[in-house]
């Protein structure tokens, strides 16, 4: 049993629904055994052979049309796939961006061959993916990035430097926004998107480490980097209105709520038994169930969206705001519970556990987009702004 079965307010199709048995069970077999403090990665879990088996099962590009190589099934579907993933906590973390919103984007935005060349690897799980919009001094600030392509004869001349980005020390490509004309004063115009194959001459990868020890994200040199005229994706000058499409790819899907979902049931799993359960307990997991509850359902209704081609911008920063607010009260109130009990009562595993969700729980409400940012955007939803 786990707290997403307490969760359902709002339906999803049941042709959609009917996937969740399949992967459920396989993801019971592929998971069993593995600690749940390394489960709590999930998303941030980097395992290619586990992304190619789900490549070859048909469970990665669920969305995409099956001409180039995905599932054609609706966003509902990926739904399913993607709250289970993170339930068990599957380890995700090298197909997720290009599954999540790369591939999206070069087939909204790419040429026929761009598609052809990027999309089936990405579903086959082959071929993975970062996101190369934060610079040293452009992160909330995104219109102020310096990193510069200049044309050539034979295409694009890069410099410059990202920073920030999740797992480019693993992934084969990076699309990058960058200024392709004017200067920083003209902020979202001459912006573009460019796909950087990060094993060309001139690309340097610089792991960082977190305050979790790992390092999963990365700083990223171009120093003379010549890319080919089709690295850029889109057109020329309109990076800014595709980068705002990108983000709500990144920013509506179940991963702006379930970052702390293993460790809820690592702690309800200890509630349930004889020396966890106190009224205490038990109130505290009423209270996060009751916030939980409606998230999910609002982001159910996010997807609704999707499913019928709209891009929920305003409505994925309400309920990422939202989500990564319970995010993050679940370490802190489960650090709250624990420290009243008896240290020899709590088992050791569902302390690894909050140890390393802990760690990484003030990232939750800034990747992706800062908590006030995100207000920011639901201000002018309002038209406050
Ligand atoms: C775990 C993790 C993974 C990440 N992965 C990637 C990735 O793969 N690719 C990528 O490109 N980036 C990535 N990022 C970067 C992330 O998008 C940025 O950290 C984020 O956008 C904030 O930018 P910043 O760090 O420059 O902070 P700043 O923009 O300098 O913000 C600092 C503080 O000021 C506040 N602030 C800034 N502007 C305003 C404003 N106008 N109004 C009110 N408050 C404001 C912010 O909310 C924040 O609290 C990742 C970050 C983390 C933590």
């Amino acid at each position: 049993m786990s707290a997403l079965d307490s969760l359902s307010l709002t339906a999803i199709p049941p042709e959609d629904e009917a996937l969740r048995g399949e992967v459920r069970e396989f993801l019971a077999r592929a998971m069993q055994g593995v600690p749940a403090h390394v489960r709590a990665k999930s998303w941030s879990g980097y395992d290619s052979a586990f992304s190619r088996e789900l490549g070859r099962k048909g469970w990665l590009g669920l969305t995409l049309p099956k001409e180039y190589g995905g599932g054609g099934r609706s966003p509902y579907a990926r739904y399913v796939m993607v709250e289970e993933f993170l339930n068990f906590g599957a380890p995700v973390g090298s197909h997720w961006i290009a599954d999540r919103q790369s591939a999206p984007l070069i087939l909204k935005y790419g040429s026929e061959a761009q598609k052809r060349f990027y999309i089936p690897p990405i579903c086959r799980g082959e071929s993975f993916f970062c996101i190369g919009m934060s610079e040293p001094n452009a992160g909330s600030d995104l219109a102020s990035v310096k990193a510069r392509a200049i044309p050539d004869a034979n295409g694009w001349i890069l410099n410059g430097q990202k920073i920030w980005t999740t797992n480019a020390h693993n992934c084969h490509y990076m699309i990058a926004l960058v200024r392709t004309s004017g200067t920083a004063e003209d902020r979202q115009k001459g912006l573009s998107q460019l796909i950087v194959d990060l094993k060309l001459p001139g690309v340097t990868v610089r792991p960082i480490r977190d305050l979790s020890g790992e390092s999963h994200f990365c700083e990223v040199f171009f120093d003379n980097v010549r890319l080919p005229a089709d690295a850029l994706i889109g057109a020329e000058g309109k990076g800014w209105e595709q980068v705002t499409a990108e983000l709500a790819f990144e920013r509506s899907g179940p991963e702006r709520l379930y970052s702390s979902i293993v460790l809820f049931d690592e702690w309800l799993a200890f509630v349930r038994t004889p020396q966890g359960r106190t009224r205490e307990a038990l109130e505290l997991a009423g209270r996060i169930v009751a916030q939980l509850a409606p998230l999910r359902a609002m982001s159910i209704a996010v997807t609704g969206k999707l499913a019928k081609g709209e891009s929920p911008i305003v409505e994925a920063a309400l309920v990422k705001d939202l989500g990564t607010g319970v995010e993050q009260l679940i370490p802190a109130a489960i650090a709250d519970d624990l420290y009243s009990r008896q240290p020899q009562d709590i088992p050791m595993e569902l302390l690894h556990t909050l140890d390393y969700v802990t760690q990484v729980a003030p990232s939750f409400s800034l990747r992706g987009g800062t908590r006030d940012i995100l207000r920011g955007m639901i201000a002018r939803g309002l038209g406050l702004r």
